[in-house]
């Protein structure tokens, strides 16, 4: 590969390599003004990935433009680092999963194939395909909720997957995805803690202030603080961009219309998922609140949500055997109105919906 390509793809072993053969060493970085582009452009990659969800391209004209851009990897894992703050880990590694998959689709297979081989993803040739074991395919899209990603609607030939580059840079976005939110954060000592303090309090301030704004836009008209454990959960995966198990997402669905928020207010909440598909999503919205199935469904009770692994949490009020929590929208309404009942929740079945607050 070649320095732009490591620049392109700098999470590569071989762009690691480029970098030692520079004689870059991690002090130069950390403080020398000679790769102050570097350290601009590493806290840009951060600020890009948690304020837009990929990583903006930049001309890579010069040999010295295409050296930051690689260098200025490294820089946006201290940081993330640094601030370790698991949204912003993982809005950084889904960003730099999604602009890896955007270029992976304007490469050609050579340069796909050489990017899973360094990702340590195996795959081989299969004409304008690569091809891959079904165990491989299984462990990196098991968790795509789509029905094309299943394996019973994929053809399997002698225990291996054929898949176009669209599908197959698909599946390497979530190897580096995965790789990324296993290593990082990473360990920072004083010194790179020291010499980055500043740029660190700053994305710091920029993840809270990011991660306030999702809560105030998709949930202006209600108290997020009184919702039950386990839809806090779901809605904390929503938002770092993770795909939600199907009977958690008619959960959360069904909860969220019953506490009067709107089909869009709730679409919102979903925008960031790896596999978001706004008219799919839409369609599963309208259909949970009745609005096309003319069935209104409500959340279910927290004995089948714990038989189905998804009571995430359960805190105090959920074991409080006075409360008598069976269902999350009676969690949310002893949660709001705390004085006028004390000690007993209404009974899920026949509460009907919730009032919004
Ligand atoms: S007990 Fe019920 S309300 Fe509490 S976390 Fe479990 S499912 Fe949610």
């Amino acid at each position: 590969m070649d320095p732009l390509s490591y620049s392109k793809f700098p999470f590569l072993r071989d762009a690691a390599e480029h970098v030692k053969d520079q004689g870059v060493t991690l002090e130069d970085l950390l403080v020398h003004q000679a790769y102050r582009g570097a350290r601009a452009r590493g806290k840009a990659r951060v600020i890009d990935a948690l304020e837009h969800g990929v990583v903006q391209l930049r001309p890579m004209a010069t040999e010295g433009d295409r050296l930051e851009e690689v260098l200025s990897y490294p820089m946006a894992r201290m940081y993330v680092s640094g601030v370790n703050e698991r949204f912003l880990t993982k809005r950084y590694a889904l960003a730099e999963g999604v602009t890896m998959y955007e270029r992976l689709e304007r490469e050609d297979l050579d340069v796909v194939e050489e990017v899973a081989y360094q990702l340590d993803v195996a795959a081989s040739r299969d004409g304008e395909s690569l091809r891959m074991h079904f165990s491989d395919y299984l462990k990196y899209t098991s968790r795509m909720r789509s029905k094309e990603w299943k394996l019973v609607n994929t053809e399997v030939k002698s225990g291996h997957v054929s898949l176009s580059q669209l599908k197959f840079a698909r599946v390497l976005q979530q190897a580096l995805q995965d790789r990324l939110e296993s290593e990082l954060p990473l360990p920072v000592d004083e010194t790179i803690l020291r010499a980055l303090e500043g740029d660190i309090r700053e994305l710091k301030d920029r993840t809270v202030l990011m991660r306030e704004r999702y809560k105030a836009e998709d949930f202006g008209k209600v108290s997020v603080d009184n919702f039950p454990p386990c839809m806090k959960h779901f809605i904390g995966m929503a938002q770092a961009g993770e795909n939600l198990p199907h009977s958690a997402r008619f959960a959360l669905v069904s909860f969220m219309h019953h506490i009067g928020l709107s089909a869009e207010e709730i679409l919102n909440l979903f925008s960031v998922s790896p596999d978001f598909d706004a008219s799919k999503t839409k369609y599963q919205i309208d259909h949970i609140t009745g609005e096309t199935s003319g069935t209104e469904y409500t959340p279910p009770e927290c004995t089948t949500m714990k038989s189905y692994g998804i009571c995430f949490e359960p805190d105090s009020l959920c074991e409080n055997p006075k409360a008598k929590v069976k269902h999350p929208l009676s969690y949310y309404r002893l949660k709001n109105r705390p004085m006028r009942r004390p000690t007993g929740a209404p009974s899920s079945r026949s509460s009907g919906p919730a009032a919004p607050q």
